[in-house]
């Protein structure tokens, strides 16, 4: 007979697209750092569902928000004003240094919000132009993001948005070709999330502002995996004291609860006019007191030095393991990488025997993004299961 979770399982196989590589665990709850399937079993999350729950599961000051306002608003559109929306861009603005915001509610689309956003800035002033993005970089799913992205996600999806370019991180000659061809625009993830955790270097992150001023480019910075405190600053860019003209977030901002924004400095905001853009959830009452609730327990549980100091911690071990199969650690803060000799299927598997769930980045790298909420000896449960692992892996192939 087949167990509730085996059935829960088969329904999905039958109800659904089937576009999600799942891992064979039904989950039921989760709190914290730990997650808990419908047998009971408990396991840390080092993934932290993609990157959203910074502030951990489950987050007591973001359940209560949530209770609090879904009693009071839940959604009235934009055709109204509300007040969760103000405090969250507040706050955000402050955070950022930039002016203006624009909620919406995925980061794909904020990446689309930023790219309208971007053209429509130059058409104003006469200009139209290709926009550079990085090689190997994910700004999600829609046309325009895949156009900017791998090839491997652009397969039978033509035609495809015109005018995107790709050039390589950390390439500074590459990007003054592109720039003296006339683009409007580069777009950079501070630190490559789905790409294999690359982080952009701080004098590639510098020269490539002073460019953009150089040359009238926009610099867009999609912070939707790496922001939110992530890499040990609330904002990945601040790591090369670089102020971005356009910045896109999503994923950890509201704490599980879906919401994204698009953050710009006053001028370029001032190209869209009433009805350029806009969408009917954006900056949902709901999803605003979330966010805000989980950017109070950034900084007031000071998780962002924390996700410093446990980085530095976890990259130091890592760089002490002794496993012919690790060929590289990468990373910044609690936005770690591991790039493997073989496949990271194995030793993912191998892992969640032990109870510890991780993430690949492309078919070889391992992806770290626990929780910010984390502790030294939960990290080393993580540590210890990724080496027991890859002994295993290593012996039944010697
Ligand atoms: N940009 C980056 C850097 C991402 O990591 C992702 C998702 O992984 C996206 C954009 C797309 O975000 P979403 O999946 O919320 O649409």
């Amino acid at each position: 007979m087949l167990s509730v979770q085996d059935e829960i399982q088969l329904l999905e196989k039958k109800y659904h697209f089937q576009i999600y590589k799942r891992q064979p665990l039904t989950i039921t709850k989760a709190k914290g750092v730990y997650i808990t399937d419908y047998h009971g079993n408990e396991y840390i999350d080092a993934l932290s569902g993609i990157g959203v729950n910074n502030v951990g599961h489950c987050h007591p000051s973001v359940v209560a928000a949530l209770k609090t306002q879904a009693e009071r608003l839940i959604h009235v559109s934009n055709l109204y004003y509300n007040e969760p929306q103000n405090h969250l861009a507040e706050l955000l603005i402050k955070l950022s240094g930039l002016d203006r915001v624009f909620f919406c509610n995925s980061g794909t689309e904020s990446v689309e919000g930023a790219i309208k956003l971007a053209r429509k800035y130059a058409w104003e002033k006469g200009r139209s132009g290709k926009i550079i993005s990085m090689t190997g970089c994910f700004h999600g799913r829609s046309l325009a993001a895949i156009a900017m992205g791998k090839k491997k996600y652009q397969n039978g999806f033509a035609p495809l948005p015109s005018n995107f370019v790709k050039s390589p991180l950390n390439d500074i000659e590459s990007l003054v070709n592109h720039a003296n061809d006339g683009a409007i625009a580069v777009m950079i993830e501070p630190v490559q999330g789905e790409g294999g955790i690359h982080v952009a270097d701080r004098e590639f992150l510098q020269k490539t502002r002073q460019l953009c001023d150089e040359k009238n480019m926009l610099l867009i910075v999609d912070e939707i995996q790496c922001g939110m405190g992530r890499t040990g600053k609330m904002f990945a860019f601040e790591h090369s004291d670089i102020v971005p003209d356009i910045i896109t977030c999503a994923k950890a901002l509201g704490g599980g609860f879906p919401i994204a924004a698009v953050i710009a400095r006053q001028k370029i905001a001032a190209a869209f006019d009433f009805g350029d853009h806009g969408t009917t959830y954006g900056g949902n009452p709901l999803a605003c007191a979330a966010a805000y609730a989980t950017l109070k327990t950034l900084l007031d549980e000071n998780l962002v030095n924390k996700a410093q100091e446990n980085g530095v911690y976890v990259l130091e071990k890592l760089n002490a393991l002794q496993h012919p199969t690790i060929k590289e650690v990468r990373g910044l803060g609690l936005m770690i990488g591991i790039e493997l000799e073989c496949p990271v299927g194995k030793i993912m598997d191998k892992m969640r025997e032990k109870h510890i769930l991780v993430g690949a980045a492309g078919t070889n790298t391992l992806r770290l993004l626990p929780p910010l909420v984390i502790n030294t000896q939960e990290l080393d449960r993580i540590l210890d299961a990724l080496s027991a692992s890859i002994d295993e892996v290593e012996n039944e192939n010697s």
